[in-house]
């Protein structure tokens, strides 16, 4: 049975004594979650040289691929960190000051023939990463974790779940859906297969259609902001 990636949630999550890590969940149609801590930086301990640009961590992008290669779920590893390269911007953060917020990233699967992702309870997304850093913070109840919890807006795309059109994607000129495809929907409004878009975004960050500028989110802007 294919399982595909059917929707991401973006949350902030305000510890401060956790500030160089981030989260990823991951919810399977079988509610099975996979829940993994991640160092957002590429950490080197002294501070960047003037005018360098960090981009991607790497050790960030090698943790996705290794936490999810051993699930049964195939390509669901690629398509995450296309979705997050073509997103997500890490540059300046290789070192991260205190008190910087968890960022968590709650990706949804599901198999290819359901119809939908469920929605997320709050509740349960705090109680997940509270467990997660509690290795070494044992001080906040699940209470206190849900103030600390906020949804963010999506970045530059958006993935849409089950998504049907009879218009083609102008970048390859196929239709929708493929079945083991994502769509994406820009910030402006288009529709693009998710690898199209990806790779698209990456050479040239502005929408194929309406050239309306959609360069990748500072990690920095979602944390603190
Ligand atoms: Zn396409
Ligand atoms: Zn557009």
């Amino acid at each position: 049975m294919k399982s595909r990636l059917g929707n991401l949630r973006l949350y902030k999550f305000d510890v401060a004594s956790e500030s160089d890590v981030g989260v990823i969940i991951i919810t399977y149609p079988s509610g099975l979650s996979v829940i993994e801590k991640i160092q957002l930086t590429r950490y080197t301990g002294r501070r960047r040289r003037r005018g360098s640009k960090a981009g991607l961590s790497k050790s960030f992008l090698d943790k996705v691929h290794w936490s999810f290669m051993e699930q049964q779920y195939s390509n669901i590893d690629n398509q995450i960190s296309d979705y997050i390269v073509s997103n997500f911007c890490f540059k300046d953060l290789d070192i991260v000051p205190p008190a910087c917020p968890v960022l968590v990233f709650h990706f949804h699967t599901r198999f290819s023939e359901q119809d939908h992702v469920p929605e997320d309870n709050i509740t349960s997304i705090a109680r997940a990463v509270l467990s997660t850093l509690r290795v070494r913070d044992s001080v906040l109840s699940v209470e206190d974790a849900l103030t600390k919890c906020v949804p963010i807006a999506p970045p530059t795309t958006e993935i849409v779940d089950c998504y049907q059109g009879s218009e083609l994607c102008c970048l390859c000129g196929k239709g929708y859906p493929k079945e083991d495809e994502i769509v994406h929907k820009t910030r402006c409004n288009h529709i693009f297969h998710a690898t199209c878009i990806s790779r698209y975004l990456l050479r040239t960050p502005q929408c194929p259609i309406c050239s309306v500028h959609l360069p990748p989110v500072d990690i920095r802007t979602l944390l603190f902001s």
